[in-house]
């Protein structure tokens, strides 16, 4: 997805996509178009009644924050119709001009054509009402939500891919606020027969290895399996494996978000763990640094403990979002609790589930200039390609 912040501060002025990326890619800036005539923005393809708002003589531009993140919970796509081929513009559902109202509720990602529909009267009716598209952005902003979820899980299915870790007694509170019946899940009555959690759902606790015995660590495997899967079905996760991009990330995540992450982690020892196998989990790229501590005694396998979460892998992170800071350096630094971690999936790293948006062109590398911190007032957004992946050997 576009993250260019010129295009993004064209969006922010109610420029379409297409024309945004069109100005980009004749290098025009916001600044430069700033010093140009209403005329000559005309003729640029800008119509009449945004050139006053790229003049910074009508409306304020739509706040950053607000703008990415209506974007991502639209997936860059018109919420109406859905058709990722068609460029799409920020649609204020009541007009600025009344509710000098920029929040998220207020905006809808809309394509051109249903853009126009919002804007124009039939019989002096509008088609596309405000409540009309209320409910089309609320419908599709819930199934937009479900799309992460359910390819973390669709790919657990695969013979190769399983999870390698649970945080067991952090996915079982999620599981209890969410309102799941633990002992309505399947794999309940396994771990219960096999000694690994009790008549209620709650686990044995367990000096030391928490998988030993073949039927014992079969059984707690798929009870936890299920039990994650269900948590996971009542709250929202974000897979940003692709997208760890300081710039965005800060005004995107919030503290206790859930996130999944994908890629290369340096898994180090903390030498006194008082009886626990404490690990130091880190994750570092294009200045965005993650980190959080689990006891690898909560693995799932030998080859979990003893191999995969060792040194440096490749591997998926279901990751809740503790603190999120910025160093003078302008690192961004994620504290993170791990909920479960698993084996690395092609798909989910790319997010080819999501390959209808690839195609279209909506989402792609985008070469990045400082110009969105002209409105953000900010230090740092542009990506300077220092990036420290590690490598797999
Ligand atoms: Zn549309
Ligand atoms: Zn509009």
């Amino acid at each position: 997805m576009t993250k260019n912040p010129s295009e993004l501060a064209f969006l922010a002025r109610g420029i379409d996509s297409a024309l945004a990326r069109k100005l980009r890619e004749d290098n025009w800036t916001l600044a430069k178009l700033q010093s140009l005539s209403p005329e000559k923005l005309i003729e640029l393809g800008i119509s009449d009644t945004i050139v006053p708002v790229i003049l910074g003589e009508g409306r304020p531009p739509i706040p950053p924050d607000l703008l990415i993140k209506t974007l991502y919970d639209n997936r860059w796509v018109c919420c109406v119709c859905r058709d990722a081929e068609r460029p799409i513009i920020v649609h204020h559902i009541k007009p600025w001009a009344e509710s000098r109202d920029h929040s998220h509720s207020n905006l809808a990602v809309l394509c051109s054509i249903h853009h126009g529909e919002a804007h124009s009267t039939h019989a002096l009716e509008l088609t596309l009402t405000a409540d009309r598209l209320k409910a089309a952005k609320a419908a599709w902003e819930q199934k937009v939500s479900r799309l992460d979820p359910l390819a973390i899980f669709k790919a657990t299915q695969l013979m190769s891919c399983q999870w390698w870790y649970f945080n067991h007694v952090r996915i079982f509170e999620i599981a209890q606020q969410v309102g799941i019946e633990a002992i309505q899940l399947q794999g309940f009555q396994g771990a219960l027969r096999n000694g690994a959690c009790d008549e209620d759902g709650y686990l044995c606790s367990r000096e030391g290895l928490l998988y030993v015995g073949q039927a014992r660590s079969l059984s707690l495997y798929r009870y936890m399996s299920n039990m994650l899967q269900a948590a996971m079905e009542h709250t929202c996760v974000r897979n940003i494996s692709d997208d760890l991009d300081r710039g965005t990330l800060d005004r995107l995540l919030l503290g206790g978000d859930l996130v999944f992450v994908q890629g290369s982690y340096q898994f180090s020892d903390i030498p006194d763990g008082f009886g626990a196998d404490l690990v130091r989990g880190r994750r570092s790229v294009n200045n965005v640094e993650i980190n959080f501590v689990f006891n690898r005694n909560e693995s799932t396998s030998d080859s979990a403990r003893t191999e995969w979460l060792r040194g440096v892998r490749h591997l998926g992170c279901l990751l809740r979002v503790n603190k999120l800071e910025r160093s003078l350096k302008g690192t961004l630094h994620i504290e993170a609790t791990v909920l479960a971690i698993r084996s690395a999936h092609e798909e989910l790293k790319s997010r080819m589930y999501e390959i209808g948006l690839y195609k279209s062109g909506l989402i792609g590398g985008a070469d990045e200039d400082e110009e969105f911190n002209l409105l953000a007032c900010e230090d740092v957004l542009a990506d300077d390609e220092s990036d420290e992946d590690f490598r797999v050997s």
